[in-house]
């Protein structure tokens, strides 16, 4: 049996080396063989020397670096780590040290002894995070469980093992634009949810802001669900039979009561309201045909520029 190590790293200078060490003391000693992949996403610090280092001087271990072109994104480099393992298993997992290697031990367990089960993944037990940020992740996953036609586990993380066949199944999703969670749920298998504990980040900070967030939020809910499209589509009906019966009420007034309409600050708002609605509405359309126009394109996910690999 093998394990890869899928390991995206941005900016991880001080963690790569520290990385490897830990999951040498927790693998070495079992018996079973291990690899890391570990994938340079075009770090702007001296990540991809420490890497280099660690591939030139543990000639023992398993290694392979696959540095790409530039920074690609997390998902993109896990594609590219998913497309190099090698392993029957396969681990997710960040270079920061938030997610132990022990961990891993206790996902194989349960892949081993419970084989109706292919992925095991880890969520936050207890979230160490500010009340805002998990109400507001709450409320995505809500929303998006509501919309998609994915089902998300609201806390799992991408820290996750798996087998071979969920690792293939993965890869044969070709989308650019690429929402982890939902590709893991899309591809379907039987899912354990482990609770596991985060650490605190070893060195360097993390990548994610508040915007960055909510734009892959969003960029989620676009890439499992269509129903914002039909938005516009109830908007308008509802409109328009509200203005329909808002019309017989004139013309009937106009007839039987002689009524003459005034209301120019009426017509301003009105005119205003739909004005900013069907803006609203386009946007959307375009946000889908943007999507649309960038995967038409046919790019690759992602591009390496160096692959670090012994024959064996
Ligand atoms: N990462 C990456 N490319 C990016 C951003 C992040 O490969 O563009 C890697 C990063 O090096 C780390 C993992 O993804 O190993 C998780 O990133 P981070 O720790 O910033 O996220 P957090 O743990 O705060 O959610
Ligand atoms: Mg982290």
């Amino acid at each position: 049996m093998k394990l890869s190590l899928v390991v995206p790293c941005y900016n991880e200078q001080d963690n790569v080396e520290l990385f490897y060490e830990e999951c040498v003391k927790a693998f070495d000693s079992k018996p079973f063989e291990y690899e890391f992949v570990f994938v340079n996403d075009g770090s702007r610090d001296h990540t991809l020397d420490r890497l280099k280092k660690l591939y030139n001087e543990k000639t023992d271990s398993n290694i392979t670096v696959v540095s790409l072109s530039r920074n690609f994104g997390k998902e993109s480099a896990i594609y590219a780590g998913l497309k190099n393992a090698e392993g029957d298993y396969i681990s997710l997992i960040d270079a920061d040290m938030q997610q132990r290697p022990e961990v891993v031990l206790e996902m194989l367990e349960i892949l081993k002894n419970e084989p109706e089960y292919d992925c095991v993944a880890a969520y936050q037990g207890k979230r160490k995070e500010s009340s805002v940020m998990t109400g507001f992740k709450s409320g995505f996953y809500k929303l998006i469980n509501k919309l998609s036609e994915v089902e998300l586990h609201a806390d799992a993380s991408d820290f996750r093992t798996f087998t071979r066949s969920v690792a293939d199944a993965i890869l044969e999703m070709g989308e650019y634009h690429r929402f982890s969670k939902g590709i893991f749920s899309w591809v379907g298998f039987n899912t354990k949810y482990i609770p596991y504990e985060v650490q605190q980040r070893n060195a360097g900070e993390t990548k994610w802001s508040f915007t960055k967030l909510v734009k892959y939020a969003l960029g989620g809910i676009s890439a499992f669900s269509t129903r914002p499209l039909s938005f516009a589509t109830y908007v308008g009906a509802f409109a328009t039979i509200v203005s329909l019966i808002y019309l017989i009420v004139v013309i009937i007034q106009r007839i039987f009561f002689n009524h003459a309409f005034s209301g120019y600050a009426t017509i301003v708002v009105l005119i205003l309201l739909f004005g900013g609605l069907q803006l609203f509405c386009i946007g959307i359309i375009g946000s889908y045909l943007a999507k649309t126009y960038i995967q038409s394109k046919n790019r690759p996910i992602y591009i390496a520029k160096e692959i670090l690999k012994r024959d064996k």
